[in-house]
């Protein structure tokens, strides 16, 4: 076996990911440990176990965190109900919701004062999906596949929104938002698509490698949307496409006759699982990967200001504040 190895571009981390992660770094040094941190700061083990050896302890709730101690809000954001929690529970909280997400909870709680009915396209149970159902409940509904497109009602057709997860197949979402449309010719959205800018980068990338390719892994968690949505598109453009956390998940068995191997990383997986997957991919033989850029991305979101402020005020982490000091402009789409 001697195949060529496609490498897409661009891959893994994405600014939200990589300032949730500073974020809880920068917890610890601050605040000692343990700093705790509601569900997993990303989907990836590789990372959450990383920052647990650190310090970190990782809660699904808030009853087990003891009063006053610090409490880190994970990149997919919660719910007010969750931040309420915090409150009266006097938990200092830190809020590492990714500020894509952000805008998408901003938009809901805009349509439900407008009077709007909302449509969230998404999955059940994403983490990401509960907290942005939570800024609105009382009008907003979950829309999660065609099936669900065609039969969900509402009170007033000619007052409806749409929104989106930001973590969705770019093209599946075009079709349930298809069939929305058809239903509800009035229904209305946020100006820029909620799919975000490393999501739909991610799956251009990899439509990119896959169509040349026979055999896709992407390096990913199973919890990791993103990362399912890589493996779906690799799929479609009809590469055999395999979800792998770690090198040790690749079977010698899918790649051996392969021509050309596509390697990606979802958005929550960092490089270094990357250079595992190639290194491992080289000793059976395959060929020095060739990467493909199909978009530059350049973007950085500024700290919570009152983890900058903190930081500030105990000269902590210098280097973290100062790749976070601004958001830098991007050659890529921002969704
Ligand atoms: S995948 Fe998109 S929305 Fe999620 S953390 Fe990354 S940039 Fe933010």
């Amino acid at each position: 076996m001697n195949p060529e190895i496609l490498l897409a571009r661009p891959r893994g981390f994405c600014a939200g990911v990589d300032r949730a992660v500073d974020i809880v770094e920068m917890a610890l040094e601050i605040f000692g440990r343990p700093v705790y941190v509601r569900h997993e700061i990303v989907h990836n083990s590789f990372v959450v176990d990383g920052l647990r050896l650190r310090g970190a302890v990782f809660v699904d709730d808030l009853e087990s965190v003891p009063a006053g101690a610090p409490i880190v809000f994970s990149a997919h954001g919660v719910s007010p109900a969750v931040r309420a929690e915090a409150a009266n529970r006097g938990l200092k909280s830190i809020d590492a919701t990714c500020p894509l997400v952000t805008k998408v909870h901003l938009e809901a709680i805009r349509f439900a004062r407008q009077g709007y009915s909302i449509l969230l396209v998404g999955h059940v149970g994403h983490i990401e999906v509960e907290g942005t159902l939570g800024e609105a409940p009382e009008v907003t509904q979950l829309v999660d596949g065609i099936e669900s497109a065609r039969t969900v009602q509402v009170p007033n057709p000619d007052k409806v929104a749409y929104l989106t997860q930001t973590t969705l197949s770019v093209d599946e979402a075009e079709e349930i938002i298809a069939v929305l449309r058809e239903r509800f010719p009035a229904i209305t959205s946020a100006p820029k698509s909620d799919i975000c800018y490393a999501t739909t980068n991610r799956q251009n990338a990899v439509k990119e490698i896959a169509r040349k390719c026979d055999v896709l892994l992407v390096v990913g968690a199973p919890a990791s949307s993103n990362s399912n949505r890589l493996v779906e598109v690799g799929r479609a453009c009809g590469a055999t496409s395999y979800l792998v956390e770690r090198a040790s998940d690749i079977r010698k068995e899918w790649v051996e006759g392969a021509k050309c191997i596509g390697v990606t990383a979802g958005a929550s997986a960092p490089e270094v699982l990357v250079e595992e997957v190639l290194r491992q991919l080289r000793e059976w033989g395959a060929r020095e990967a060739v990467e493909v850029e199909v978009s530059k991305e350049d973007i950085a979101f500024t700290l919570p200001r009152e983890l900058a402020e903190e930081a500030r005020s105990r000269g902590v982490a210098v280097e973290h504040l100062e790749k976070h000091a601004k958001s830098r402009g991007s050659t890529s789409r921002v969704g």
